[in-house]
């Protein structure tokens, strides 16, 4: 009898989460990688768009207002606190970062939040369809990215923060009809991983449906054993070593 799929995997993984190359970048490194990796990837066509990073002491970093992600560097991130005050570095923060200080105060264990208005993930955004788990590479998603099917207005005002972190819920992404994405997670390597993988599937799920319409589902059993390992810490964390490699190649 062969042994149960999940017993394979796991000692697949055991062999090979040693000898993976998980980069060794200070926190700021990887808010600065994670801007030019998502600039490479197409979210940074403008301004909009905001990433942070909440450190132990409660304090946050992030990129400042007014640079495209493909301009930052490790030295240009500024740390602010929970009133969006500057602690440390020039430049202010996008005050869009409010809406994110909403999701912090709801999600103790979220460290991380990566809100851009990527091409596919907006045009996915105009027609009213909520993201499609019917692609292996989207089984992230399954069950674990929310819908706010209504867009609630600019993002300065409280307002926002409240719908979308209750639209949110306890959930690692959430699409904004009409708007675009964000992932709120528990490490930045694991909020980039989904922004990366979230623009990937929407121009698969917007590809498939101009081709044949409807789409074939995943059954829901196997789209969540998928889901729990491809996102496994080892494998969130070597994405996010190659994502960077890449970007720091294409900085030379
Ligand atoms: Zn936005």
């Amino acid at each position: 009898m062969n042994p149960p799929k999940e017993a394979v995997s796991n000692l697949v993984m055991s062999r090979i989460t040693s000898k993976l190359d998980y980069g060794n970048w200070t926190a700021r490194e990887k808010v600065a990688l994670s801007c030019n990796i998502l600039a490479l990837e197409g979210h940074s066509e403008t301004l909009a768009g905001q990433i942070t990073l909440r450190e132990a002491d409660g304090t946050f970093l992030t990129s400042p207002l007014a640079y495209g992600f493909d301009e930052i560097e490790a030295s240009s991130i500024i740390r602010i606190n929970d009133r969006m005050e500057v602690l440390e570095g020039s430049g202010a923060p996008n005050p869009a970062i409010r809406f994110h200080m909403w999701i912090y105060r709801q999600r103790p264990e979220v460290n991380s939040i990566i809100h851009t208005h990527p091409p596919y993930v907006s045009a996915l955004s105009m027609t009213g369809h909520p993201l499609a788990v019917a692609h292996m590479d989207a089984t992230p998603f399954h069950d674990d990215c929310a819908f706010l099917s209504e867009w609630p207005g600019l993002p300065i005002a409280d307002y926002e923060g409240e719908v979308i972190s209750a639209a949110l819920g306890i959930k690692r992404s959430i699409l904004l009809v009409n708007h675009g994405f964000l992932a709120a997670t528990t490490s930045i390597e694991e909020s980039l991983y989904l922004s990366v993988l979230i623009e990937r599937a929407a121009r698969n799920q917007l590809q498939a449906m101009s081709s044949y319409g409807a789409l074939q589902p995943i059954d829901p059993e196997l789209a969540k054993e998928s889901h729990d390992f491809l996102l496994q810490p080892s494998i969130v964390r070597a994405s996010f070593a190659m994502f960077a490699r890449r970007a720091l190649r294409s900085r030379r």
